[in-house]
């Protein structure tokens, strides 16, 4: 057993203005450095114990470690003793990743993935129907269920909204025993001659059986729902055998029964932007791409398509015949006319000639002098069919050309969400990931625990208790460091310096580290009042963690809730460097020298200046409050370069 060190010995401090402090300081204590600006409280807390404390880490690390991280200097001071690891919370906002956000720096973004992973409940992509894996067994229970004593056809569905005419498909059915198909929704018989137009698009199901589900007879459908999930490779189709029809859908993968799309089972990977299982594809995660700008594309939105709205494509009176009847053939599919104003169109006219129309399966009309001829196909869109040539163009006169109507915009895919159509498909409480984070943080804190009492089923909230333990446990830091209008999705790099402070510090409480000195500079700057007693509130909870907390600070209150004051003065610079009392509230009151003491007695105003600077730390000509890079238990304190001297 290793005997710690109570206290913090401090001998001869001369860094900067310091004139040769001696101070011995209690551990796991709440500590406030207080006196006038320029009195030397920075030069102790930042330049001398938490620099000290990051050279002895440096130092501790083996040569081949250090020759990396070059050396710090040592302070100017005789001896210092009883330091623990610190980790400086700052107000610097700077250098933050660009991808960062309030949920990724306080980890809740990583813990709802785990939990949308888990619980979230999947939608088709295409449909937005729910999409659920079942087993056999249970699919048997609903069907008994819902068709107990009815008649009822077991269908198995095997091709969804694809095209062709099936001849080679229906021939080998027949071969494999099977009578009759509903082919497009109607039952057909599959020995008959089956005439399918192959440009158009067919759904076709094959009957397997024609049963009245009853308990006693479970057999026959248990054998007809095996059938029907091989021959469809996993969904199945149960239809009423009478007028009114009623139909129910069943899969035995995570997929959609409807459009037979299957899915990947989610993973917490599919929620995030930086992994290729969830970011968009379209812009690869980052919410924006370089493309071709409607904005700039129509810059007079009064005139119609016909009439040239588009500057890069003209006007239909100079394409050729064969575009002309493309646009044509669009523009009766959807329903509008190529002379309306661009300006008065509908949003999906606008959207259907710009952005295509997916796979949906359009007839163009060809008319020439002697006949009029049909043929199908689909549309691209205007603005991908330019993002191709903009590739491809070898010529840079061209490639010039186009880019007058390019600039980084919001990606259309995502709308900026940056996740794929899978993860933004995935709900929870009724919202997606992107609207939970999109929520202040006191509301999302009352919507998680109101979600947890009424939306989730036992099993659920089993799975649930241990990521919500954790993101109710961050919120709450939040709230008590008084960001309680942050969401999640706020950028880190927006942030402005006391909040990205104070997130740090929530985020340190998260961390539970022991043992540690936390320097911290005026935590309550940018803070409203009324929330000044709950970030006071989290600094003793960080101390009660078994932490010495060093707080340089003018706030009153801060002063009022420390163990332990520290005055410096008298003076600013030179007339400074002192320190002029030590000691409990009650002792810093007696001392006549002491400024703040006058102060907190009620005696004197103090000189504190009216408007407080922005950023005390700035004004100091030091660098060494940034914490050494990979400092392994600074996670929250961004690494930063040292004020490294490096050796040879
Ligand atoms: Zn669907
Ligand atoms: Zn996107």
């Amino acid at each position: 057993m290793t005997l710690e060190a109570k206290e913090i010995v401090v001998k001869g401090a001369r860094e900067h203005n310091l004139q040769g402090v001696d101070l011995t300081l209690p551990k796991n204590k709440l500590i406030c450095f207080s006196g006038v600006s320029g009195s030397g409280k920075s030069s102790l807390a930042f330049d001398t114990l938490y620099a000290e404390g990051q050279r002895r880490y440096i130092e501790s690390l083996s040569s081949y470690a250090r020759q990396f991280m070059g050396q710090l200097a040592k302070p100017n001071c005789d001896h210092v003793s009883g330091l623990s690891p610190s980790i400086s919370i700052e107000q610097k906002t700077g250098g933050a990743n660009p991808r960062s956000t309030v949920g990724t720096i306080t980890e809740i973004h990583d813990y709802l993935r785990v939990l949308f992973a888990r619980i979230g409940k999947g939608h088709c992509t295409k449909c937005d129907r729910p999409i659920e894996a079942q087993s056999r067994e249970q699919m048997i229970a609903s069907i008994l269920n819902s068709f107990a004593d009815q008649k009822i056809l077991v269908l198995a569905p095997v091709v969804r909204n694809q095209k062709g005419e099936f001849r080679d498909f229906f021939d080998d059915l027949v071969r494999r025993g099977y009578i009759r198909a509903r082919v497009d929704g109607e039952i057909v018989r599959l020995a008959d001659s089956i005439k399918l137009d192959r440009q158009m698009r067919h759904h076709i199901e094959v009957v397997i059986d024609r049963i009245s589900p009853t308990k006693n007879d479970r057999l026959r459908l248990a054998d007809a729902v095996q059938q029907a999930l091989q021959l469809s490779d996993g969904s199945l189709l149960i239809l009423a055998d009478d007028d009114a029809g009623k139909s129910m859908i069943l899969s035995a993968k995570y997929a959609c029964p409807h459009c037979l799309i299957s899915f990947e089972p989610p993973s917490p990977q599919l929620f995030s932007f930086n992994s290729p299982l969830g970011m968009c594809p379209s812009c690869d995660g980052l919410g924006e791409k370089y493309t071709f700008d409607p904005d700039l594309l129509i810059p007079n939105p009064s005139l119609s398509f016909r009439d040239g709205a588009i500057e890069l494509i003209g006007s239909m009176k100079e394409m050729g015949r064969w575009r002309r009847h493309i646009f044509e053939g669009i523009a009766q599919e959807v329903g509008f006319s190529l002379d309306t104003p661009w300006n008065k169109l509908a949003a999906a006219a606008k959207s259907a000639l710009l952005h295509g129309m997916g796979d949906r399966h359009i007839t163009f009309t060809w008319r020439s002098r002697s006949k009029v001829q049909l043929h199908g196909g689909t549309w691209d869109g205007i603005i991908p069919q330019l993002n191709s040539r903009h590739r491809k163009t070898g010529n840079s006169m061209q490639r010039k050309m186009l880019e007058k109507y390019m600039r980084v915009i919001r990606c259309g895919e995502c709308a900026g969400q940056r996740l794929n159509a899978q993860a933004r498909h995935v709900r929870l409480g009724g919202k997606t990931l992107l609207e939970w984070e999109a929520m202040p943080v006191d509301e999302l804190h009352r919507f998680v625990e109101e979600t947890l009492e009424s939306n989730f089923s036992a099993v659920e909230r089993f799975i649930a208790v241990e990521p919500v333990k954790e993101i109710k446990a961050r919120l709450g830091f939040l709230l008590n460091v008084g960001l309680q209008y942050l969401s999640l999705d706020r950028r880190a790099n927006t942030l402005s310096g006391g909040e990205a402070q104070r997130i740090r510090l929530a985020s340190q409480i998260g961390s539970g580290l022991v043992g540690v000195l936390y320097v911290l500079d005026e935590p309550s700057i940018g803070l409203h009042p009324r929330d000044n007693h709950r970030l006071l509130g989290t600094l003793e909870h960080l101390r009660d963690q078994g932490n010495t907390v060093l707080v340089v600070e003018h706030d009153e209150d801060t002063m009022r809730a420390a163990d332990y004051l520290v005055d410096f003065g008298p003076g600013p610079g030179v007339r400074g460097g002192k320190v002029v009392a030590e000691g409990t509230l009650a002792h810093l009151i007696q001392e006549p020298d002491s400024i703040t003491g006058q102060y907190l007695a009620g005696r004197k105003s103090i000189a504190v200046p009216s408007k407080r600077r922005p950023i005390d730390l700035a004004t100091l000509p030091i660098e060494s409050h940034t914490p050494i890079p990979s400092f392994p238990i600074a996670q929250a304190s961004k690494p930063k370069r040292p004020r490294a001297k490096k050796t040879t």
